[in-house]
């Protein structure tokens, strides 16, 4: 539990850098709850409901804004499990969305697609590499791991695949909701793509970064099927 009052910390810090006093106040005060009386009631009182704290989104519509809230989500999902003494796992760890044309098959996916894809990837290592050392906080510094050579490496490959696959990658967003740039009809919508990616070394490289891009029904259609 000593890692708990870790993430408690990392989340007032980015909650108060991304301005949300409401937030950061509450979990200062879980910080003061578990240093005086170890308590957890609190913070597990967070969640659930309508604008509860796992709605939150945090930081700015941009790729650094997207890691933060994504380590953010990561941060508070570890607390709630090490809570409950649940195991980490998500539906979505594997999946990459895109959008497809229903009239023509035209398929993209985007840069923000794939910067909401990467830290999903990536930063869980990392996070557990930092919960032990003793500038934990430095886990803060999320451009440092954006720009790393590693999550270039993983990066230019992912887009090696996704291009592989026919699937035109756009660097600019574009929502869902418009014309296909290939035949302009208003018939653009999501799809996802599964993605195989074993990173279970803390560097990867070339060699041992296995990668598969395979067209996939969402998990949720699987779950009907
Ligand atoms: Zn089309």
């Amino acid at each position: 539990m000593e890692n708990y009052r870790k993430i408690l910390e990392l989340l007032y810090e980015l909650l108060r850098l991304s301005g949300d006093t409401h937030w950061a106040n509450l979990i200062n005060k879980d910080i003061y709850n578990w240093d005086t009386k170890k308590s957890t009631r609190g913070f597990k009182s967070h969640f659930g409901g309508m604008g509860s704290i796992n709605d939150l989104t945090i930081g700015e519509q941009n790729p650094k804004g997207i890691w933060q809230s994504i380590l953010f989500d990561l941060l508070l999902n570890r607390a709630w499990n090490m809570l409950y003494n649940k195991s980490t796992s998500s539906h979505y760890d594997n999946q990459i969305q895109g959008s497809v044309c229903d009239n023509c098959s035209y398929a993209e996916i985007n840069l923000y697609n794939l910067e909401y894809f990467l830290p999903r990837k990536i930063l869980p290592n990392i996070i557990n590499n930092y919960l032990q050392k003793d500038n934990f906080m430095d886990l803060l510094k999320i451009e440092d791991f954006q720009n790393s050579v590693e999550t270039n490496l993983v990066r230019s490959k992912l887009i090696e695949a996704i291009e592989k696959q026919k699937i035109h990658y756009s660097d600019s967003r574009i929502a869902i909701n418009r014309d296909c740039p290939k035949c302009k009809q208003r018939k653009m919508s999501a799809k996802y793509w599964d993605i195989k990616l074993e990173l279970n070394q803390q560097q990867p490289n070339n060699k041992n970064l296995p990668l598969n891009l395979t067209p996939e029904k969402p998990w949720w259609k699987k779950l009907r099927s």
